[in-house]
């Protein structure tokens, strides 16, 4: 082929019904840009106005409840991708990996920045905060819903990505098989086995600190540090935390919020924000030199997965919730191999991870319930006549997170 980046022939299928032409189009250039208009924003929360008709009918028996109990005026929340729940996928918790998935915001499904969305597999993607009694929750029915009256919709916002997704990143790190002598107290492989300990193989007090290294402290970099303070401060385990951002604001952002968590919330550890180069000194002096158990590494580019490899521990454990689109890895298999590294990468099945999230929202509303304080994740609420001049601030860095309201 002479030449790749003309036009050429395809078949495409025009809207609204059967209107099918040849048309001259660019041919694809991988992710150098954007072809189509489409609606932006992965993140809505709203109130359903209409059903399609797979709801409430005959033929909603055995399918996801809300097929059943979804209705008209209900609020809901959507996570980012669709998701089936209805397939073998989804029914193990991996929603974010549906057969059926789509992500909103994306020339394949339009997103949610406008006044109405149209959210396809509804009865399996949506979480509907009008009816509590559809999901698990560590409440009883009576505390989901006096939790539900005092939650703001700012709040209830950072259910449909970045608070699913940080609290996923702790909970595969807290969770691998690789952290579990920290758990339970037992030496590997022991740490699987209700069987005691012998006499002179116990491991001491010093060798159960879990120590681990955030890097990136944006939105979900700071949510997963709120989850992870909350899992070890809840089930006492000795904990050390690096949080780690080369941005200076982020690292303020990520020091007021750590500020404002009460003294539960964060007990039975130490906390550090630090810059990239004191990264690798903190590691090295509260762990001898041996490494971080465990590194979330919530940026997606090959620098921060580089860190992420430095600072890990042998026999520790990865866990990469940013969005990867370089290549290759900054590490080879020889250099996995070296350091019996675990790596968990990917996308966070949101909609399983509605239950858990939700409860840390109504328990941290310190830091969740606010906009426009020094440790809030939401600097302002604006209109959509500021939301051009709103993506141009941000893409600078002049703002973090704005949320536009369509109907101000
Ligand atoms: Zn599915």
């Amino acid at each position: 082929m002479s030449e790749l980046n003309g036009t050429q022939k395809a078949v495409r299928w025009h809207p609204p019904s059967y209107d099918v032409r040849v048309d001259d189009i660019p041919i694809p250039q991988g992710h150098s840009g954007v072809h189509d208009v489409h609606i932006c924003g992965h993140e809505f929360i709203g109130e359903v106005v209409a059903l399609g008709s797979s709801f409430g009918a005959e033929s909603a028996k055995g399918r996801p409840p809300l097929y059943s109990r979804l209705e008209v005026g209900h609020k809901v929340v959507s996570p980012f991708t669709v998701n089936c729940g209805e397939c073998s996928v989804c029914r193990l918790g991996y929603t974010a990996r549906c057969t059926g998935s789509l992500l909103f915001g994306s020339p394949l499904l339009n997103g949610g920045q406008a006044q109405y969305v149209r959210v396809p597999k509804a009865g399996g993607t949506l979480f509907d905060l009008s009816e509590p009694s559809t999901w698990a929750s560590s409440m009883t029915e009576t505390e989901k819903e006096k939790a539900l009256s005092n939650l703001s919709d700012s709040s209830l916002l950072m259910l449909a990505d970045i608070l699913p997704t940080g609290v996923f990143a702790a909970t595969q790190a807290i969770n691998h098989p690789k952290v579990q002598p920290f758990i339970t107290g037992k030496p590997w492989p022991l740490c699987f086995s209700s069987a005691p300990v012998p006499e002179g193989l116990q491991i001491l007090d010093e060798d159960k600190v879990f120590t681990v290294a955030i890097v990136g402290l944006g939105p979900v970099g700071v949510c997963a540090a709120v989850s992870l303070l909350d899992i070890v401060s809840t089930r006492k385990i000795p904990f050390r935390i690096i949080a780690i951002d080369p941005n200076g604001s982020r690292r303020e952002k990520m020091k007021a919020v750590y500020g404002a968590i009460d003294e539960d919330g964060k007990a039975g550890g130490e906390f550090v924000v630090v810059s990239v180069d004191e990264a690798k000194q903190k590691s090295k002096e509260w762990t001898h030199g041996v490494g971080c158990t465990a590194v979330l590494e919530v940026v997606g580019n090959t620098s921060a997965l580089e860190l992420a490899y430095d600072l890990v521990r042998a026999f520790g454990v990865i866990t990469s919730v940013g969005v990867h689109q370089q290549r290759p890895l900054p590490f080879t298999g020889g250099n996995a191999y070296d350091k019996n590294v675990s790596l968990d990468f990917g996308r966070c099945p949101a909609r399983a991870m509605f239950p858990p999230a939700f409860d840390l929202l109504v328990k941290r509303q310190d830091i969740f319930g606010t906009i426009g304080q020094p440790a809030s994740l939401i600097d302002k609420i604006v209109d959509f006549g500021q939301a051009e001049e709103s993506y141009r601030a941000f893409d600078k860095g002049e703002v973090g997170k704005v949320l536009f309201d369509p109907w101000k």
